[in-house]
């Protein structure tokens, strides 16, 4: 089969091979799946740029976040066949500790992620466990569904654990990028009054009340539109850059919840001001296989930005787009 594989770390090293073996189903519960299209997203770059030492195997196959059809199918599997429609649940688990007997599988102690601790799937086949793969139905398109794992499940999440509740306002840095587009229409489905916070006019269209476009004046009008009140949740997924106007912007009881720092990790906290406003800070991370459920049986209306695609061929060209400051929406590998 041809996949993208690279042995030393670097986007130069990543190499198209048209005759690397195919997948063995390695167990009776494995599912081989023919890969249609793959998302890209900030993980394929750091697995790619070797900034994570467990990667493994190597000579190492990336690709987080994929869409395709089911090929071939252990005998221990039920409930899918073959030319069915699928997505991946990327966290490998094990189904035992006691993170995953609380159905917190994303964070279980002994997981890890499929693309880092397992080829991934920029490849035209991929074999992973049944119970990380969930049927989609033929009126997605497979956009959506390459988007769904990673992109749409990680604000999901985080909203989730923020408590998002009906008529708060929800404030979205980012509201452009891959996560952020996604925050900012699942904030409306949930019933919040979005602000996002974007340089793109087409944030608009994803369903935000308010469009804030001057960085430099995000507290000041979040004020504005709040009256004062400032955001009930913020969602940070940018880091460092955006920490302050963040941190200032969450209102008294409100949460900024955080799964992601493009811009750096470290930032300056002031603790009182924390205690003082009763804010919490929330760490979060990928989503559960519930809610990855959720978000298939409920995407009617949820839409992604295309901002451009790549051939398998040109996967470097694909990576090293994901990296452009001009980018404005999501970039596609279209594997088969
Ligand atoms: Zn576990």
């Amino acid at each position: 089969m041809r996949a993208a594989v690279f042995e030393k770390p670097g986007i130069e090293n990543l190499k198209v091979i048209d005759d690397i073996e195919k997948p063995k189903l390695a167990n009776p519960d494995e599912v081989l799946i023919k890969v249609k299209v793959a998302g890209l997203n900030p993980i394929d770059n750091i697995v790619v740029s070797g900034s994570i030492p467990t990667v493994r195997p190597i000579p190492h196959i990336p690709g987080a976040e994929v869409s395709g059809i089911v090929d071939e199918i252990g005998n221990a599997v039920n409930g899918l066949k073959r030319g069915d429609r699928v997505v991946i649940h990327k966290k490998v688990f094990d189904g035992k500790c006691d993170m995953c007997l609380s159905g917190l599988d994303m964070i279980c102690r002994n997981g890890g992620l499929i693309s880092v601790i397992t080829n991934g799937g920029f490849a035209e086949y991929i074999a992973v466990p049944q119970r990380n793969v969930f049927k989609i139905l033929d009126d997605m398109g497979w956009d959506l569904a390459a988007s769904l794992p990673v992109t749409g499940l990680t604000p999901f999440h985080a909203l989730n654990e923020a408590h998002l509740k009906v008529n708060e306002f929800l404030l979205v840095l980012g509201a452009s990028g891959n996560t952020g587009m996604i925050a900012t229409q699942l904030g409306k489905k949930m019933g919040a009054k979005v602000i996002a916070v974007s340089k793109e006019e087409w944030a608009r269209d994803f369903g935000a009340d308010f469009v804030i476009r001057d960085y430099d004046r995000i507290v000041e009008q979040v004020r504005e539109i709040t009256s004062g009140k400032m955001a009930d949740v913020v969602v940070n997924s940018l880091g460092v850059k955006m920490w302050d106007s963040s941190f200032e912007s969450i209102g008294i009881n409100g949460r900024l919840v955080s799964f992601g720092v493009l811009t750096g990790a470290d930032v300056k906290l002031n603790v009182r001001s924390l205690y003082s406003r009763q804010i919490k800070l929330i760490g979060s991370t990928g989503g559960t296989r519930r809610e990855l459920k959720d978000l298939i049986d409920n995407h009617d209306k949820l839409q992604v930005k295309v901002w451009k695609r790549f051939d398998l061929d040109n996967v470097q060209e694909a990576l090293q787009a994901l990296l452009s400051k001009e980018r404005s929406g999501r970039i596609f590998l279209d594997v088969s």
